[in-house]
């Protein structure tokens, strides 16, 4: 690769009671007054009045629609709505659904895109990927990363402890994901961008060296976590692919997806793929799974609420899942006998 386009984000407020500033974040942005906000509607129901307020006083108008999957049926809607009431500008508001559902979109109306997590459980917050359910690739589409993000840290620190846990899964992910990068680079001579790499290892180190202050849930700490996962999908945008930030424990975490639906949440799968992945690349995986203890993350099968089994048959199906994309899983070709030796060994399984 001799050259690639580097798309970023324009504008990012990260800070406490952010969300009353949406109204003016947008307006500064100049793409005009129409909004189009995806939410779900438990979200809605919380943060509607702050939203309302916001937006009236800066003179824009909004049209508020409700998503409660990431599909393409939903992405159709969206793109119709989008076209049929002229909006400007696309804001997604919620946890992964909305962002991923608003990105794509926004992508197919080519619309600009504002980022509104309302959690901080995956680095889709900030990055040019969007995961929809249902298509026949089972990993992240591509589309264009968010003009604007804003992430208010009171709002995010009071969604449930689980789904920041699961974002530390994420970040820690970062470091299985960089060495199946450094992998392919020396293996199959593929592009490999040095700072986006460095830009990802850090926001892994974040939840390695911060875990027992991030188990405090103090603002502090999720702010951190906050800016460590836009961090992440910064990394993604200046590799010009989602290598810097998935390797072979997200085709895991995929290869989950499709053998066991709904269970668990994404980071949650990335981080125990990364203790598995961790191991094979001769990584010191106990500090991995400790500081994903101490954030109370789940680290074995039995917490996630799965089969055993199914962890097993995780591991073989994940490279086959992207043939394409080496990593450590393609390079091994593990055999049934040595899945589970592994997924035993580090006390997955
Ligand atoms: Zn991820």
């Amino acid at each position: 690769m001799d050259r690639h386009l580097i798309e970023l984000p324009r504008k990012i407020l990260v800070g406490y009671n952010v969300i009353r500033e949406l109204g003016s974040f947008i307006k500064d942005l100049g793409f005009g007054k129409e909004v189009l906000i995806i939410s779900g509607e438990k979200v809605k129901s919380l943060i509607e009045k702050d939203v309302k307020e916001s937006l009236s006083s800066f003179g824009l108008s909004y049209l508020w629609h409700h998503i409660d999957s990431a599909t393409m049926s939903f992405v159709g809607q969206v793109v119709d709505l989008a076209k049929k009431h002229q909006s400007k500008i696309l804001v997604g508001l919620g946890g992964g659904k909305s962002i991923d559902v608003a990105k794509l979109s926004a992508y197919y109306a080519n619309l600009p895109f504002i980022s509104v997590p309302t959690s901080a459980s995956h680095d889709g917050i900030s990055s040019p990927f969007a995961s929809i359910k249902g298509m026949d690739k089972p990993y992240s589409l591509i589309a264009k990363p968010p003009i604007g993000v804003l992430a208010d840290i009171i709002i995010i620190a009071n969604a449930p402890r689980r789904l920041l846990a699961s974002g530390c899964g994420d970040l820690v992910a970062k470091i299985t994901a960089v060495k199946d990068w450094e992998l392919a680079r020396d293996e199959k001579g593929e592009y490999f961008g040095n700072y986006a790499a460095s830009l990802a290892r850090l926001s892994a180190k974040l939840v390695i060296d911060e875990s027992e202050k991030i188990r405090e849930g103090s603002k502090e700490s999720v702010r951190d976590v906050v800016e460590a996962l836009i961090s992440a999908g910064v990394a993604a945008c200046i590799a010009g692919s989602s290598r810097p930030c998935s390797g072979s424990e997200h085709l895991f975490s995929h290869a989950l997806d499709m053998l066991a639906p709904n269970i668990g949440l994404h980071g949650e799968k990335c981080g125990i793929g990364a203790i598995m992945m961790a191991k094979l690349h001769n990584l010191e995986w106990e500090k991995i799974a400790n500081s994903l203890k101490n954030v109370h993350a789940v680290v074995n099968a039995y917490e996630l609420g799965i089969n055993p089994e199914l962890i097993v048959d995780a591991i073989l199906l994940a490279p086959k899942i992207r043939p394409e994309r080496y990593t450590i899983l393609h390079k091994l070709n593990l055999d049934r006998e040595s899945a589970k030796n592994l997924a035993e060994s580090v006390n997955v399984i």
